[in-house]
This record gives C-alpha cells, sequence and structure tokens, in this order.
C-alpha cells in the first residue's frame, strides 16, 4: 500500500489513507488472513501459472440500495476467484485496487473489505497488497487474482468437439432473480454465490475436459462465446438445465431467466461421453456439442439467441 497521500481525517466521509490501511489490515485479520502490507509489491505465496482482473462499478455492477457492502466485496472476489475456476486454476494471492468516492464513509468501506476478506480467507486466496484512490465518481473495486494450476494443464474455451456433451455445475438462475424479484428471500438468495474452485480442482484431476469457462454472463451468451472459441455449435436441452426449488416456485419451468440471467459462478465445460465426470464435480449434462452449420445455438432444437448480460451493450447495465 502506497501511503503518498496525507491523512485528510473528517475529508469526504472516509478518514485519510493511513486509517483505511489500518482498516484494512484489521478486517483481513479478523478474517483469519495474515497480511502483510508494508512494501511497495507483494509476495505471491507460490507458483503462479494463471492471472485475471475484473472490476465491480458502482451503479452497473452493484448498488447500496439492494447489497450490503459485505455482499458487494464478496462478490468482487468471487467473480474473479470464479474465473480462476474457469480456467483450471486454484486459489493463490489477490491484489485490489480500491477507488473511493466522497460519500462512502468508514462503515461501507469496512464492510466491504469485509465481505472481500472472508470470501478470500474461505477459499484459500491471500490478499498480499491493494492501492487506494479517491474519485467524485462511482465507487470501483478493481481486483486481479492468481494461482498456480489445479490439475496438468489449464482448461480452456476453444477444445469442444462435436459430439462432446454440456455440462455446469450448479442450478442457474437464482442470482438473476434476485434482480427481478423484489422479495428478501429472492434477494437473498442472489448472494448465496461461490466460485467452483472444488469443481476445478476435481475436473483438473479428471483430465477429460474438452473446454471450459464459467457462467458470469448467462448460459446462452457464455456458451455462444464457447462454440464461437471452438468452431463448433451446440444442441441445449431445457428440461435438463438445473434450477432450484425456489426457481422451480417463482418460474415454473421456464427456463428463460436460467438461460440469460448471468452471475451464476457456475462452471461451463465440454467432454467427450465415454466417461462420466467425477461425482465432486456435481455435474449435470445440459446438451452436446454439434458441428458447426445453422443456428450456434438450438434450445429444443429450435434457433436461442445468444442472449444474456453484455456489458457493452446499450441497454440498461446492472
Ligand atoms: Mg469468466
Amino acid at each position: 500500500m502506497p501511503d503518498d497521500e496525507p491523512p485528510s481525517a473528517g475529508r469526504a466521509g472516509l478518514p485519510g489513507e493511513r486509517l483505511l490501511v489500518e482498516a484494512i489490515e484489521a478486517e483481513l485479520r479478523a478474517a483469519g488472513l495474515d497480511p502483510d502490507l508494508t512494501d511497495d509489491c507483494g509476495r505471491p505465496p507460490g507458483p503462479t501459472a494463471l492471472v485475471t482482473t475484473d472490476a465491480l462499478v458502482e451503479g452497473r455492477h452493484f448498488d447500496f440500495e439492494r447489497d450490503t457492502p459485505e455482499q458487494v466485496g464478496a462478490q468482487a472476489a468471487v467473480a474473479n476467484l470464479s474465473d480462476l475456476a474457469a480456467s483450471g486454476g486454484a486459489a493463490g494471492w489477490a491484489v485490489w485496487d480500491l477507488t473511493l468516492p466522497a460519500r462512502w464513509d468508514l462503515a461501507r468501506f469496512r464492510g466491504v473489505v469485509r465481505g472481500f476478506a472472508r470470501a478470500c480467507a474461505a477459499h484459500g486466496c491471500a490478499i498480499i497488497g491493494g492501492n487506494l484512490t479517491r474519485t467524485e465518481g462511482p465507487g470501483v473495486i478493481s481486483v486481479t487474482v492468481g494461482g498456480p494450476l489445479a490439475g496438468a494443464r489449464p482448461f480452456t474455451r476453444s477444445g469442444a468437439r462435436p459430439g462432446d456433451l454440456i455440462y455446469v455445475t450448479g442450478d442457474l438462475g437464482d442470482a438473476a432473480l434476485g434482480y427481478l424479484e423484489p422479495d428478501p428471500e429472492a434477494r437473498a438468495r442472489r448472494h448465496r454465490w461461490r466460485p467452483h474452485l472444488a469443481e476445478a480442482r476435481a475436473l483438473a484431476e479428471w483430465g477429460r475436459v474438452s473446454a471450459a469457462m464459467d457462467i458470469s454472463d448467462g448460459l446462452a451468451i457464455d456458451l455462444d462465446r464457447m462454440m464461437r472459441a471452438s468452431g463448433a455449435a451446440a444442441d441445449l436441452m431445457a428440461a435438463c438445465i438445473p434450477t432450484s426449488a425456489h426457481y422451480a416456485a417463482r418460474r415454473g419451468r421456464d427456463r428463460r431467466v436460467a438461460l440469460t440471467g448471468g452471475e451464476d459462478y457456475v462452471l461451463l465445460f465440454c467432454a467427450d461421453p465415454g466417461h462420466d465426470p467425477p461425482d465432486a464435480a456435481g455435474a449435470i449434462c445440459v446438451g452436446h456439442v454439434r458441428p458447426p452449420g445453422g443456428p450456434r445455438l438450438r434450445l429444443d432444437g429450435e434457433a436461442l439467441r445468444p442472449e444474456g448480460h453484455d456489458h457493452f451493450a446499450p441497454a440498461e447495465g446492472r
């Protein structure tokens, strides 16, 4: 943590940088982490094979009217750790850059740090450094994580072959329902997300994954991306797409939210049909890969548009 900004207690609702760094260290210790934020650079705890970065922007990815600071901090960790899982990685380390608006206060700041620290600690991810910046604009939580491979090689999106089966590692749609349904139960279920690192490890050790990614923007749009990368096409079976009892109670057999909602943070992967995935992966078959030609995606034989959350689409953000 650089200390290049003089303390400015009272300014803009947040104390000066030194007190903020002390608050971070206290929250990390409370979460069971052992932070050493003294030096200019952090030291990764072991070998790093994979690195990814992702940012959450206030007003676009989170909103304190609907999410608690702890939930926002946790999501910042989960979104990044899920990408490590998607590439066949294991949790190693995280650094983050917090851009703090004038209107935030210390309680909100500590809540974000607490949620982030607890999610990292729960998955064995060290927090080895960061940076603090003030802004007149929205809050931005930018996170970079890295780690070793869970198996012998990384997963890629480009290896799916015709005949492969398509799997997901958990229920879809609950996170998106939390936006669409106003009641507290739906809101709370949105935050049950977790990175599927254990599933990724089981699949990496199995060694038969041909292509993988995580579902962060929605099954349809993410499967479309995988099929584009693989030069293939996919057939999905609606009845096989897994949803929770909570989802079924609100949407019945209508899988549209499960197909397009996003923020599920489960793994999407392909493998040849001759071998069942390990039980620890919790894999559910939702379709199969076919050769290119015709619509890239079909659902029960009908063309399926690759709709989902696209950060650069002109529609409303969330
Ligand atoms: Mg991803």
